[in-house]
């Protein structure tokens, strides 16, 4: 089998546990300050409602097919995390329960395993104070015996009693990792987003994950209108300064009942292609060092909430595109890295 020309989550899973885990992703039902800080609720302008969470998890979307047409009504889909919105700090431990139930059945029929991590993945999971946190944590961790344990926020939600909270689960899950959203390393491009946090506040909470003993992924957008080689080039600088164990690419999607949709309708911005995505993943890429994981290159909004690009391939098909671009020209992550 041809190596991979950069460092796959897949493969590093392999190599640290000696097996595949699989995340059983959970909605606890948090909200986000900066949709609730936004007078129309709506917070960074692609944010959607309905894309951060698992998919056995999306049971109003069951109905649609990969090839499914573009439906734009989505009243018609109703979202348990829009009501989240306003009921910021409550959480439902019989719905977690059954979350964690249904997500392990799912993986355990689809891939045969009971090897799985905890994934805290919809909007922003430390959003609470400290004690409703714990009780929340400490009911999923005694869920089951995971292996790993990851915990999705924002850069202005993490303070020293939430991160000592979450280094305090290291014994029993074996690693607790944070993912923080930095997107850009301009603050122009996070303005325009309205992200709600800048460059400094991202660096900021990524040393204090570091501080702590905890893992970090990054999670980054590319192709935002605005952004070319230069702009990319601050957030790969930004990545390299923080150092992180992992990191999520995204490719601009625009949603619908985002504002980004909005301003689609309206002429005001376009979606870059799979050719400029590629360009753009591969330029991160070489410039990054190797040991950083790659845990995703691009983002998977299902087709039926898709507005664009309506042509991009599905995941498969661009992850192989990725490699057979990099080792046709014997590029590799990190060959253009000067701080390996
Ligand atoms: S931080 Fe995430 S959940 Fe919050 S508004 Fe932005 S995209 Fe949405």
């Amino acid at each position: 089998m041809q190596d991979c020309p950069y460092n796959s989550y897949s493969s590093n899973l392999i190599r640290r546990y000696g097996h595949k885990v699989f995340r059983v992703g959970v909605d606890a039902g948090f909200s986000c300050p900066n949709r609730l800080r936004d007078s129309e609720g709506r917070g960074c302008i692609y944010c959607d409602s309905y894309g951060a969470k698992a998919a056995y998890l999306r049971s109003s979307e069951s109905g649609f097919r990969h090839d499914s047409g573009f439906v734009d009504d989505i009243d018609s889909m109703s979202c348990k995390s829009d009501e989240c919105v306003k009921n910021a700090f409550e959480f439902d431990f019989q719905d977690i329960r059954n979350q964690v139930q249904r997500g392990m059945a799912f993986i355990k029929r689809r891939y045969k395993t009971d090897r799985f991590a905890l994934y805290l993945q919809s909007f922003s999971n430390t959003f609470a104070p400290v004690d409703r946190l714990r009780e929340l944590y400490d009911f999923c961790v005694s869920l089951h015996d995971w292996e790993g344990f990851i915990v999705s926020t924002r850069p202005d939600c993490v303070d020293d009693a939430k991160l000592d909270l979450l280094a305090s689960y290291r014994p029993a899950c074996g690693s607790v990792c944070v993912e923080l959203g930095l997107q850009s390393g301009c603050d122009d491009i996070l303005r325009a987003m309205n992200r709600g946090h800048d460059v400094g506040c991202f660096v900021r909470a990524a040393q204090a994950v570091r501080d702590h003993g905890l893992e970090l992924c990054v999670h980054v957008l590319t192709g935002f209108p605005g952004e070319g080689r230069k702009e990319l080039d601050m957030t790969i600088d930004v990545i390299n300064r923080v150092k992180p164990d992992a990191l999520k690419i995204h490719n601009l999607n625009v949603a619908a009942g985002t504002r980004l949709y909005d301003m689609f309708l309206e002429g005001e911005i376009a979606a870059p292609c799979m050719t400029r995505h590629i360009q753009d993943t591969i330029h991160i890429l070489r410039h990054i060092p190797y040991g950083i994981v790659i845990e995703r290159l691009m983002c998977e909004t299902p087709n039926h909430r898709l507005a664009a690009p309506r042509l991009f391939p599905d995941k498969n098909r661009f992850l192989r595109e990725i490699e057979k671009v990099m080792t046709s020209k014997g590029f590799r992550q990190g060959d253009l890295c000067s701080g390996q």
